[in-house]
């Protein structure tokens, strides 16, 4: 088996022990991983303090240069790091590959993002202008569900700011991280980005760690509470994005083929394990007969296997836990009264194989509805007047984003309006796009990622004035 190294001050770092990474489609250890030690966070997180005092201040020009150095190097290594991927994590190998190249254009975005200096008063009485500093080193910390995309949403921004960086993948998931880190640091000074790996207790250490001015971190409701409450007593700065429980309204006048096409994908996409991926479906009792069916025939039709085999769409779930979750939840479901139009239960093979699931007679107080199902279970819900499904949309307390569908999008558009999520969209979901904000309300988080707003999120303002 392979054994992977951390990156540390530029260079590998051999662990005193290794942990077992498996992989979700065989349930057979395929690498192993290093468990870093506090001695060896401790020595990440001096070598990023180091690092800071010239990255901080270096040239802009170098700062974008490495950018889209980076992101060329990544383009690269695109077909090596996606196997990498699929192993671990479950995916497709197509929709690896896709993740790799995603994670090198979020480089390229802000590789060219400006980084601007504001002339806010410039008169008789003063000239005041405000600009963009670093924050110092920034730990950031990534779940299992798209190891590589969600390290680019970070560390790209993080970069172009001036910071440097000590990164923990999910111990589910640590083997493209470190690959694709190594890569990453080869571009940097050493300490600009270190990588480590461990299990839950290292994101733990980094969170509380004093070095440590900002916690970037993206992963469970629960423990984004945890990372706030470790951030608090040193008022560290955080970007916290977490889960989401994100609705879909069916309009009255959609045309239920068309609407259950955008739909499945918006759920099913990376087997239902996305943060803003649709999870509960609201139907007008006109058109539910038609969109469960049509949801049902796709979700028989899809084909679920492991992801190195050519033509799979859908891989396993990507670890066990996760797989007795959405076992339970279904299976929960399913006791009170819920009926599958599709799948319902595990897939007998090796590997944490589970039917693409669509249950209806499910209602409000039953966990698949209530909490972040995060697989691929989609519970489908009936409604009578419009501004009950909007009103039940809303009553949750997530608020990643939402979605509308109908034949008439200005129709559709007033009723995203009154979504109460980071994201509302018409027709469509899933639109996570390098320039366009992403956050969400609620508990799905704190702050905001990518465009503008994403890289303020890496900067301390400084307002600079002097009297006339
Ligand atoms: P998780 O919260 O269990 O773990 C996320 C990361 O935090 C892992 O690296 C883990 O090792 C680390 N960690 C665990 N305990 C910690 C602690 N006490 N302090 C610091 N770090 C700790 O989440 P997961 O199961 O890996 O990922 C699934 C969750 O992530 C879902 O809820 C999903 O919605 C969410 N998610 C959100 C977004 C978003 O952008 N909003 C994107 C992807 C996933």
């Amino acid at each position: 088996m392979t054994q992977y190294l951390m990156t540390i001050d530029g260079r590998d770092v051999s662990p005193a022990d290794l942990f077992d990474v498996i992989n979700p489609a065989t349930e057979q250890p395929f690498a192993q991983a290093p468990q870093c030690n506090r001695a060896q966070l401790d020595e990440a997180m001096e070598s990023a303090s180091r690092a800071f005092l010239a990255w901080g201040t270096s040239e802009l020009d170098t700062r974008r240069n490495a950018l889209q150095a980076i992101a060329n190097a990544l383009t690269s290594a695109q077909y090596t790091l996606a196997e990498l991927v699929t192993k671990e994590q479950g995916k497709p190998l197509g929709a690896a590959a896709f993740e790799v190249a995603e994670t090198a254009r979020w480089f390229s975005y802000f590789a060219k993002l400006p980084l601007p200096e504001e002339t806010l008063q410039d008169d008789a009485a003063g000239h005041g202008v405000v600009v963009r500093r670093p924050l110092g080193v920034v730990a950031a910390i990534t779940p299992w569900n798209f190891p590589l995309l969600l390290l680019g949403m970070k560390l790209a921004p993080a970069l172009l700011a001036g910071n440097t960086i000590v990164l923990k993948p999910s111990p589910y998931t640590p083997v493209s991280t470190l690959v694709a880190g190594r890569i990453i640091a080869e571009h940097l000074p050493p300490g600009v980005l270190n990588v480590v790996s461990g299990g839950d207790e290292l994101g733990a250490w980094m969170t509380s760690h004093p070095a440590v001015r900002k916690i970037s971190f993206t992963g469970s409701v629960a423990t984004g509470k945890a990372v706030a409450g470790a951030a608090a007593p040193d008022l560290k700065r955080m970007t916290l994005e977490l889960g989401g429980n994100d609705a879909a309204i069916v309009l009255d006048d959609a045309d239920p083929a068309r609407v259950a096409a955008g739909i499945f994908w918006g759920a099913f996409t990376n087997n239902g394990q996305i943060c803003a991926g649709i999870k509960r479906v609201f139907v007008p009792d006109s058109l539910h007969d038609a969109v469960v069916d049509a949801l049902a025939q796709r979700a028989r039709r899809v084909r679920v296997g492991d992801g190195m085999e050519d033509g799979m769409q859908i891989g396993p779930i990507n670890n066990k836990p996760q797989f007795e979750r959405v076992k339970g939840l279904v299976s929960d479901a399913l006791a009170e009264g819920a009926i599958a139009a599709a799948g319902g239960k595990p897939i007998d093979r090796p590997g944490y194989f589970f039917e693409p699931t669509i249950l209806h007679n499910v209602r409000e107080g039953m966990r698949i509805v209530d909490e972040e199902q995060f697989g691929p279970a989609l519970p489908v819900m009936r409604y009578g007047d419009l501004d009950e499904a909007i009103a039940r949309a809303n009553a949750t307390p997530y608020g990643l984003s939402g979605s509308v569908w109908s034949s008439n999008e200005d129709r559709a558009a007033d009723v995203a309006a009154k979504l109460d999520c980071g994201s509302a969209y018409v027709n469509t979901h899933l639109v996570v796009q390098p320039h366009l904000p992403f956050g969400g309300w609620k508990w799905s988080g704190i702050g905001i990622e990518n465009g503008p707003w994403g890289l303020d999120a890496f900067c301390s303002l400084q307002v600079r004035y002097r009297p006339r």
